[in-house]
């Protein structure tokens, strides 16, 4: 994880982009912080779960994709923006595009302020949530201060983020972008229910949109630029005393599984020096890749490590299967330490006894990104007009979003907000109201610098 000095880059990179009018970062426009809390906390009573306090905001949510109670968030999302005046489409995999006109009339695709809806099954309050309710309260201010973009801007709600109810996260982001084809995506079946796939939720809510999703301008809903406010979910803003993060990409990872594979063996009559024991290698190359990461200043994980169902104590394993996840802002450093993970696991793998023999296949593989310097100066300038040089920093997100799929496509870049000690994907997922309201007022001064800037350098062309 990179942790670069924000405030020295933000300056030089504002005086090169020698913007004259537009180098303001502050709107102007000022949000209402209490509705947009109230908002935000209201519309969760629709899969509000797992309560841990006696506030009545005190619960986490459980409102996986296209269940009944995102269906009523959808329908009540659809209304809101309706109100505003915005049009709204719906494409194929249930993304909600809702758009409002800007002063230039113009069919160039719109600015968007997109997030998701859905949460994990123990998920919180704020991830993702916090996106969507900042990008209608963005909105919802413009609309009553009457103040009208250049270009067209709206909010886009994602479907199936999170992944946890049909197992593919990032899913409508991937299929809107052309990395995961369709088909795919609608055949995906809920984890509990093999009857259920996600394209028959989305014809039983009435979510399955007649344009195609897709960024392409003849068929689908190309987006002009894509800015996403979301929290942090790790502890460096909290850390190092900061309240905005300018998020200026997403580090690259790849996902490895290994097979190891070895002899069973009675533990009591088989000497050690005779043994074929794969759970011992699997143990020693996991503690190995951690080594080689750290040195690297990477990461590398197991999340999942399976030995064979009949297993007993008495008896050395068959065979073991582990996943190794590693991570790099750098696609050269995740390379660099697969390989050497490769190197040190042929080598563990001869060491004890008779020896093991492995395989593996790369399972995924997802470069790192660099989001847009356009969009990113502008956060950047809204940063700096919001909180000053010394709080808020750049920095790179450690987890996927719709913005690593949409950056393919449009100018990207998101807004990160503190979470408390870093925790999400849990019920006590907490924003305060204070970093809620920052995120969200930079989400509205970036866009609008953003409008300003497009607007600008239109003219100089
Ligand atoms: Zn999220």
């Amino acid at each position: 994880m990179q942790i670069p000095g924000g405030a020295a880059r933000a300056f030089s990179f504002n005086s090169r982009r020698g913007l004259s009018t537009t180098s303001r970062g502050s709107s102007g426009l000022k949000i209402n912080f209490d509705r947009l809390w109230e908002t935000l906390h209201e519309t969760c009573k629709w899969g509000a779960a797992n309560r841990y306090g006696e506030k009545p905001t005190e619960t986490g949510m459980a409102r996986l994709t296209l269940t009944d109670d995102d269906a009523r968030i959808r329908k009540w999302f659809a209304d809101e923006v309706q109100k505003l005046g915005a049009s709204l489409s719906v494409d194929q995999m249930g993304n909600m595009f809702a758009r409002t006109p800007g002063k230039l009339r113009s069919s160039a695709p719109m600015i968007a302020m997109g997030s998701h809806l859905d949460t994990q099954p123990r998920g919180g309050r704020y991830d993702g949530i916090l996106g969507v309710m900042a990008a209608l309260e963005a909105l919802r201010t413009m609309k009553e201060n009457g103040y009208q973009t250049n270009y067209d801007v709206g909010i886009v709600n994602w479907t199936n983020e999170e992944g946890a109810r049909f197992p593919k996260s990032m899913c409508s982001s991937g299929v809107w972008a052309g990395a995961i084809p369709i088909q795919k995506a609608w055949d995906l079946r809920d984890i509990h229910d093999p009857n259920v796939t996600l394209r028959s939720e989305l014809e039983r809510h009435g979510f399955l949109g007649d344009i195609a999703c897709s960024s392409d301008a003849a068929s689908g809903f190309p987006l002009g630029a894509h800015f996403e406010l979301h929290i942090e979910q790790g502890p460096i803003l909290q850390d190092t005393g900061r309240s905005i993060g300018v998020v200026t990409g997403a580090q690259g990872y790849r996902w490895l599984a290994f097979t190891v594979r070895g002899r069973d063996a009675h533990t009591g009559t088989t000497p050690l020096s005779a043994r074929q024991d794969p759970l011992l290698a699997a143990s020693k190359m996991i503690a190995s890749s951690n080594d080689i990461a750290k040195r690297h200043n990477a990461l590398a994980s197991t999340g999942v490590m399976k030995v064979p169902s009949n297993a007993s104590t008495n008896t050395v394993a068959s065979e073991v299967t582990f996943t190794l996840d590693i991570r790099h802002p750098q696609d050269s450093v995740v390379h660099a330490v697969q390989e050497e993970c490769l190197k040190s696991f042929t080598s563990i793998a001869s060491q004890d006894g008779k020896g093991v023999s492995f395989d593996w296949t790369l399972d995924t593989d997802s470069p790192a990104v660099q989001f847009d310097r356009g969009c990113v100066g502008s956060i950047q300038a809204a940063a700096d007009a919001l909180v000053g040089p010394e709080k808020w920093m750049e920095i790179t997100s450690g987890a996927g979003h719709d913005s690593v799929y949409t950056s393919k496509h449009c100018p990207t870049a998101m807004i990160f907000v503190p979470c408390r000690d870093g925790v999400s994907h849990h019920p006590t997922e907490y924003c305060s109201p204070e970093h809620c309201a920052l995120g969200t007022q930079a989400l509205l001064d970036s866009v609008v610098h953003y409008d300003q800037f497009r607007s600008e350098s239109a003219g100089k062309h």
